[in-house]
């Protein structure tokens, strides 16, 4: 597994397993026992105590797994934050997180800036005594960071957004790329809505790869880490063989260039949760 350098110098393996949505402990365990060293979890997906156990179960060493939750959206806040990060130490079975991200900004309201910082100020303050290594934000877009890194002591690490062929989101990663903030793609593969786009099995013929390879190659090739979910073992296997072949320039531009195609629908400015 190849890896990413983050602003503070910590280093991450440059794919994740994602566990959203139907994830099974014997699949993150099959993950972890066939090279994922990066398991991206949250909160709200309910199921830390799985990804706790499977690692557990794995006899993995805790240093050698990099282990991301998120923060939810009903606990933000400055103090709030601080006790739901010990929740969620509780229910990894673990002592500190390699990342620790705000899963959505706050984005209604006045204040809704301030709520921003002041949960980030929780984060700084765990980040400083040691229990993350590092911090971040997921689903910011220009206008939540921009206030945010106003008052910022530490830089976030990331920005976990959606990013997949069809929904691009070039200017957030513009944003975070100028800063040296690395962008993570959820649902790189569009939660399985883009695999059937002709323009990706024409590119797996050329170059000998799957649709689901396509997608992940050109991300990473962006400087892009995806992270991706299967709970079928020969996907798991498939979707971290992507580097040993590079996409050449007009591929790329190919894949950026299809028309929006498999949004989610989450975004920030509309969301309900
Ligand atoms: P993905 O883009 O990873 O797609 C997952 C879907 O694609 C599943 O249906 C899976 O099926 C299928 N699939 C996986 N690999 C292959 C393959 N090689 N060939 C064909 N089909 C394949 O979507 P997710 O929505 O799960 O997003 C990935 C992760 O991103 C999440 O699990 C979560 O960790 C994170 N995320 C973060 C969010 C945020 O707000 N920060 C929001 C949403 C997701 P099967 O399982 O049956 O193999």
């Amino acid at each position: 597994m190849k890896s990413f350098t983050l602003n503070n110098g910590a280093v991450i393996p440059s794919i994740g397993y994602g566990t959203w949505q139907n994830a099974r402990e014997d699949m993150v365990l099959f993950a972890l026992q066939h090279g994922y060293r990066h398991i991206d979890t949250a909160a709200i997906y309910r199921n830390e105590d799985m990804v706790g156990r499977a690692l557990l179960r794995s006899g993995i060493k805790r240093e050698e797994c990099f282990l991301v939750s998120k923060l939810w959206n009903t606990r933000r806040g400055y103090r709030t934050a601080l006790k739901a990060f010990e929740e969620t130490l509780n229910a990894l079975q673990t002592d500190y997180l390699d990342m620790y991200l705000i899963h959505w900004p706050c984005a209604r309201g006045e204040n809704a800036d301030d709520v921003n910082r002041d949960t980030w100020m929780a984060l700084e303050e765990l980040y400083g005594k040691g229990k993350i290594r590092a911090i971040g934000v997921s689903n910011f877009l220009r206008k939540h960071l921009a206030p945010l890194l106003e008052t910022a002591k530490v830089l976030p690490a990331v920005n976990q957004i959606e990013y997949h062929p069809g929904y691009a989101q070039r200017d957030i990663f513009l944003y975070n790329s100028e800063r040296n903030i690395l962008t993570q793609a959820w649902a790189p593969l569009g939660s399985g809505a883009v695999l059937g786009l002709p323009l990706l099995s024409e590119l797996g013929r050329k170059y000998g790869r799957s649709p689901a390879q396509i997608c992940l190659r050109w991300c990473v090739q962006q400087g892009i880490l995806p992270l991706v979910k299967s709970t079928t073992p020969s996907r798991i296997l498939e979707n971290i063989e992507i580097f040993d072949f590079v996409l050449d320039q007009d591929d790329m531009a190919a894949i950026d260039a299809l028309p929006e195609t498999g949004f989610s629908g989450m975004h920030p400015d509309t969301i309900t949760f």
